[in-house]
């Protein structure tokens, strides 16, 4: 037997930090939602006990180290399954890119075998086992837009954001999330984005106000390390984007767009000069 899942991209509307805690996570608030653009993933049921992961991609770890293989391996050990499963990762989602690719294939694993496998288990329980795997994995299992608070774990959805053109741009760097996470000083910042009102922006249905309200801490940390970053911001504003932010640790840029007259002629510009530029929509 085979199920196929999606696991889309998601972008951060507003990506705020509020201290380190004693565990030594931070404590966030972000606004999330997702993008069409997305990894696909079979899964086969294989009669003998393991886990094997394969993809076309060759820049991702196929072993233990894959995101896919720790959440098939956690459903495994947590629900007493004894079968095997042939897992396919189709990759679209750049890597280290600020677009939660790993993240989302975990999730859409979680969401795929306890299909395969019958298992039941209702959203929010998948959603909290997902927590085990990593900070952006619960929000990744149940998708749509939503405010993640505490290590990111905490989710409170809210209505999908006004639909627009989002045009992605990563740059040829890969960026580490706990690098730019161990470099972010709190007591630097001399502002902090609002989620009230983004969540404002969002309920009223306004573009506008949502790409004034686009806010993320970690840029000044990432844009310090990469350059490259900041001057990709630049340019999208410059050809016409009307709102641009880098999202997550980065670097992948995103700008909104409302009108598709637009569209092309921010693409081809960024063409120019960067490889991997991506137009998609909001999932809503
Ligand atoms: P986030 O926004 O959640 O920080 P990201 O988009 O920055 O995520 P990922 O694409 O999830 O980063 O990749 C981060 C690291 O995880 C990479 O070094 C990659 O090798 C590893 N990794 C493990 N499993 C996967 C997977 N299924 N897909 C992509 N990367 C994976």
């Amino acid at each position: 037997m085979k199920v196929y899942e999606k696991a889309p991209a998601k972008i951060n509307l507003l990506l705020d930090v509020l201290h380190k805690r004693d565990d030594g996570y931070h404590e966030v608030e972000m606004i999330m939602t997702m993008v069409d653009l997305a990894d696909r993933l079979e899964m086969e049921e294989l009669s003998r006990d393991t886990i094997i992961i394969s993809s076309q991609a060759g820049y991702i770890p196929l072993d233990e180290k894959n995101l896919a293989f720790q959440a098939a391996k956690l459903i495994k050990d947590r629900y007493d399954v004894r079968k095997g499963v042939y897992i396919h990762l189709d990759k679209k989602i750049p890597v280290a890119a600020g677009l939660a690719g790993g993240s989302s294939d975990a999730a859409a694993t979680l969401r795929g075998l306890n299909r395969l496998w019958g298992l039941g288990i209702p959203l929010d329980e998948l959603s909290r086992l997902g927590a085990e795997l990593g900070s952006d994995v619960p929000y990744c299992v149940t998708g749509g837009t939503a405010i993640a608070r505490g290590r990111g774990e905490l989710l409170e959805p809210i209505g999908n954001p006004p639909q627009c053109w989002v045009i992605l741009a990563k740059p040829p760097i890969n960026v580490s999330t706990a690098d730019v996470y161990g470099r972010f000083r709190a007591s630097q910042l001399s502002e902090h984005p609002s989620t009230a009102a983004m969540v404002s922006a969002i309920e009223r249905g306004s573009f506008t106000y949502m790409c004034a309200g686009l806010g993320n801490v970690l840029e000044s940390v990432t844009m310090k390390l990469y350059p490259e970053v900041e001057q990709l911001k630049e340019s999208m504003q410059k050809l016409g984007a009307e709102g641009v932010l880098m999202s997550g640790s980065g670097p992948t840029v995103f700008g909104l767009v409302s009108k598709e007259a637009k569209v092309a002629r921010i693409y081809n510009g960024l063409r120019g000069f960067c490889k991997e530029v991506y137009v998609v929509r909001m999932l809503t």
